[in-house]
């Protein structure tokens, strides 16, 4: 199923801005101000980063320096260590995985000795191994395999991409290493935030940055790349670029206001600005039911002026604007499913608006949110790890080791000790 199918049988749009943002699919719209951009293959412009960056995202390197802890300290190993699995021990180099080998066997066998001190140029090490200290050291080498393991099957090519790809805009959120109200798959946030997926293909302002290892993402037919962090670019009318949120942290910001700033010859903000909207104006896309179709933006408010509907960066969050210009209800929208779900049902956001789905099963009977899990969960999956106590009527935990179970009655731990003691 493409990205054309997908939209055009699950999003709802009138039938004007289904239109719409099928031409924008089928003829995207060549935005000079990202023309370096816009020449690429793919409107993916894809820059070789430092890797260091990438640190905190690593995360066999991160079990590497959990394990490892003392020896790091100790030897003054680095990631750059790390990734070329070399170090210089006095004037002497090693492999870093060989030498932490080696060094735990030390430990193990002076362990064993009562500390006689065997030193690492022992040349009869091995014959002082007994089975007892084999144990310990293969359940040391398992520990040692496993970092290995994920760190040779990764792929160490990362890339920062700045896109105008409408599948990256698609899958922002969707089988990414992070998640954010706008992942597909998602049924925790009750209005699908998704909905507004769509509305950003219109958007003349807008790009996506992120950091990626170069492999692929695919929602059905769509594909796009696996973004280890990401964010949003928005031209603005003082020809600046507004950076939204990154995700899934702020750490990086630096990174990317320097890389926005080199590449495009533009001072960069992050957040909301007083007095400042976008540079374009955005072609509304709306749905059936006259709502404007839009995601939540993170440094900025849709808003008409003039007719014409644009960015202001003033103000953040969702806009709900209708057709007359008036605020609306989220009921309006309100669905908590996955767009899998809406697939699999060959339905429409709209047909299920009114519809809870539950979030262990599925199921479409007797779900109601619960108040002690905060989710949606029909009768018999609350039942599973929910009740209410005989005496008070009170919903309880049934995994919380005060609640007292006589026959088939639960009782809350309130009404226990007041009626059972
Ligand atoms: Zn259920
Ligand atoms: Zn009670």
């Amino acid at each position: 199923m493409t990205l054309q199918n997908i939209i055009s049988n699950h999003f709802s749009l009138s039938q004007e801005s289904l239109n719409d943002v099928i031409r924008y699919i089928n003829n995207p719209i060549n935005i000079s101000d990202y023309n370096i951009i816009e020449e690429q293959p793919n409107r993916r412009l894809i820059l070789d980063i430092n890797e260091d960056i990438f640190i905190p995202y690593c995360e066999d390197y991160k079990l590497f320096s959990q394990l490892f802890k003392e020896e790091i300290e100790k030897y003054n190993i680095t990631y750059n260590n790390y990734k070329t699995n070399k170090i210089k021990i006095e004037k002497n180099d090693f492999k870093l995985f060989k030498f932490l080998e080696k060094i735990n066997k030390i430990n193990i066998l002076n362990k064993y000795n009562n500390n006689i001190n065997i030193s690492i140029s022992n040349s009869k090490l091995e014959q002082l191994i007994t089975s007892d200290m084999m144990l310990e050291i293969n359940e040391f080498k398992n520990k040692l395999n496993q970092i290995i393991k994920i760190k040779s099957t990764k792929n160490n090519n990362l890339k920062f991409v700045i896109s105008r790809n409408y599948n990256d805009f698609f899958l922002s959120a969707t089988n990414q290493k992070f998640t954010s109200c706008l992942d597909l798959n998602s049924i925790n946030f009750e209005n699908a935030n998704w909905i507004g997926l769509p509305s950003l293909f219109t958007d003349n302002n807008r790009a996506i940055c992120y950091i990626t290892d170069n492999t692929k993402v695919n929602y059905y037919d769509i594909e796009s790349l696996k973004m280890y962090s990401r964010s949003w670019l928005l031209l603005t009318d003082t020809n600046e670029i507004n950076i939204a949120n990154i995700y899934p942290s702020s750490t990086l910001e630096n990174y990317y206001q320097v890389i926005i700033e080199t590449i495009f010859n533009k001072k960069t903000f992050i957040g909301n600005k007083q007095n400042t909207k976008s540079k374009y104006p955005i072609k509304p896309i709306w749905l059936e039911n006259n709502i404007l179709c839009n995601i939540y933006q993170d440094s900025s408010k849709l808003e008409f002026i003039n007719n014409d509907l644009y960015h202001n960066f003033s103000e953040k969050g969702f806009s709900k604007i209708n057709k007359n210009n008036e605020e609306y209800d989220l009921e309006e929208i309100q669905f908590n499913g996955s767009l899998n779900y809406l697939i699999s049902k060959n339905k429409s956001i709209l047909e299920y608006k009114d519809i809870v789905i539950c979030k262990e099963c599925n199921s479409e009977e007797n779900v109601l949110k619960r108040e002690l899990s905060d989710t949606y969960l029909c009768e018999n999956c609350y039942k599973k790890d929910f009740d209410y106590c005989s005496v008070c009527g009170n919903e309880i935990l049934l995994i919380d080791a005060k609640v007292i179970q006589i026959d088939d009655e639960y009782y809350c731990e309130k009404c226990s000790k007041k009626y059972l003691s």
